[in-house]
């Protein structure tokens, strides 16, 4: 059994200890064989997003993929917000038709992603990923029955309040683009949390298995 999970990374690390759910940008790189999820990010949507939408759609069915993103909305980026919301739409469809979880990238977007949401009737499971927002941004985005992703921004320690109240069933760890070993996020949330690391690891392993329904992380 593999100790520690982290559900969004964009390169593998060497790291034998960890079950690592591969990001790939459908339109900007190569399908691949290990677990993954893909999606079209708002930084990345080609002039033929039906192309590229359609490119996506061959993938995604793929036993390896286990969720659909990352896809959302980013308020500080060129993409053309409309451009940006059509494709989102599509991808929650999409994750609708697969019955595979959907991981969100959001930048200063939230109230219009979760009104998407729910205009969408989008009842897979929905992880925000690198939340690194204050407590009661937090805690509307689990009120509503989704999931956060904590990353490396836990480290600078002002998510506290959030580390010390979130409901453990609804979290999970990753580490994005960024080096660092996701055992310094899991150690650094179990000293603020005041739990055991062995604790922590069963929580996010059934978390792990709910949502994403896969129990080979061995
Ligand atoms: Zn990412």
């Amino acid at each position: 059994m593999l100790s520690y999970i982290d559900i969004h990374t964009h390169q593998l690390q060497e790291n034998p200890d960890t079950f690592q759910l591969l990001n790939c940008i459908i339109g900007k790189e190569d399908f691949p064989a290990q677990p993954c999820s893909v999606g079209i990010h708002p930084w990345y949507v080609n002039d033929d997003i039906e192309a590229q939408f359609e490119l996506l759609k061959s993938q995604a069915s793929k036993e390896n993929v286990l969720a659909i993103g990352e896809c959302g909305l980013d308020k500080i980026i060129e993409t053309d917000w409309n451009l940006q919301t059509e494709i989102f739409e599509k991808q929650i469809q999409l994750a609708k038709e697969l019955q595979k979880p959907l991981i969100i990238h959001c930048v200063h977007a939230y109230q219009e992603i979760f009104a998407i949401l729910k205009d969408q009737k989008a009842t897979v499971p929905i992880i925000f990923h690198g939340f690194n927002k204050k407590a009661e941004l937090g805690n509307s985005i689990l009120n509503q029955g989704y999931y956060v992703s904590l990353g490396t921004s836990i480290l600078k320690r002002n998510q506290d309040d959030f580390i010390k109240s979130v409901e453990l069933n609804k979290i999970f760890f990753e580490t994005d683009n960024k080096s660092t070993n996701v055992v310094d996020i899991y150690s650094y949330f179990c000293s603020v949390r005041k739990i055991s690391m062995s604790d922590l690891q069963e929580q996010i392993v059934r978390n792990f298995q709910n949502v994403f329904r896969y129990n080979n992380i061995e």
